[in-house]
C-alpha cells in the first residue's frame, strides 16, 4: 500500500518507465529537473534526492522550495564538495554515511504515490565508490510499477544500463571547461 507523500495532486501515469541520463556532456541533471517542471505541470508528484551533493549552492534549490505545493519534494545528501572555489574529491567516512541514508530514503520513497522519482548523481556515485551498483539495481527491482525513475550521473553501470528503458547519453561535443573555465554559478550550479 502506498504511503501519501501529503503532496497536493494526484495523477498516475499507467506504467512507469527507467531512464538513464550519463554521458559526460552538459544536461544531465537539468534534463532531469525540467522533466520535474513538466510532470508538475500536469498534477504529478515528484520526487528528486541528490545523491553527494551537500551545500547549499544549487540555484534550483531555492526554486524547489518554492514549488513544495505544487508537487515536488526534495531531499539533498552529501557533505559539500566545493569548499571555497575548490572541490574535494577524496571520500571522507561521512560521504560514505550520505550516501547509504540517500539509499535510504529512496527507498522509502519508492514506497510513496510518487509519479516521478529523481535519483541525480546516483550513477557516479558508484563510479566514485560511495555506492555498489547493486545498491541501485536493487532500488530498479522495487520500483512500483506506475513510477517513472530517472537516474542520472557520469558513468552509468552496464548492469544499470541494461536494466533501463530509455538512456541519453549527453556527450561533450565541445564544453568550454576545456578551456580552463570554472564552474558559474546559476549555470553550472
Ligand atoms: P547540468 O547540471 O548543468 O545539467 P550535468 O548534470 O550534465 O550538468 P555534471 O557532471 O553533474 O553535469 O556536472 C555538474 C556541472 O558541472 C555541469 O554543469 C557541468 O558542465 C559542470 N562541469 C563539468 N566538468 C567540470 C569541471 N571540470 N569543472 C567545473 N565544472 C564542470
Ligand atoms: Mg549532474
Amino acid at each position: 500500500m502506498a504511503t501519501n507523500t501529503g503532496l497536493a495532486r494526484q495523477q498516475t501515469t499507467a506504467e512507469g518507465k527507467i531512464h538513464v541520463y550519463t554521458g559526460d556532456g552538459k544536461g544531465k541533471t537539468t534534463a532531469a529537473l525540467g522533466l520535474a517542471i513538466r510532470a508538475i505541470g500536469h498534477g504529478l508528484k515528484v520526487g528528486i534526492i541528490y545523491f553527494d551533493k551537500g551545500g547549499d549552492y544549487y540555484g534550483e534549490r531555492h526554486i524547489l522550495d518554492k514549488l513544495k505545493n505544487d508537487g515536488i519534494i526534495y531531499k539533498a545528501f552529501g557533505y559539500p564538495r566545493m569548499l571555497g572555489n575548490r572541490f574535494r574529491f577524496d571520500n571522507i567516512p561521512q560521504d560514505l554515511q550520505e550516501a547509504q541514508a540517500a539509499i535510504k530514503q529512496a527507498q522509502e520513497w519508492l514506497k510513496t504515490d510518487l509519479d516521478l522519482l529523481i535519483l541525480d548523481e546516483i550513477n557516479t556515485a558508484v563510479k566514485t565508490e560511495l555506492l555498489n551498483t547493486d545498491d541501485i539495481v536493487d532500488i530498479i527491482k522495487q520500483k512500483p510499477t506506475q513510477l517513472e525513475l530517472v537516474l542520472t550521473g557520469r558513468y552509468c553501470p552496464p548492469e544499470v544500463m541494461d536494466l533501463a528503458d530509455l538512456i541519453t547519453d549527453m556527450k561533450a561535443t565541445k564544453h568550454y571547461f576545456s578551456q580552463g573555465l570554472d564552474a558559474r554559478e546559476g549555470i553550472e550550479y
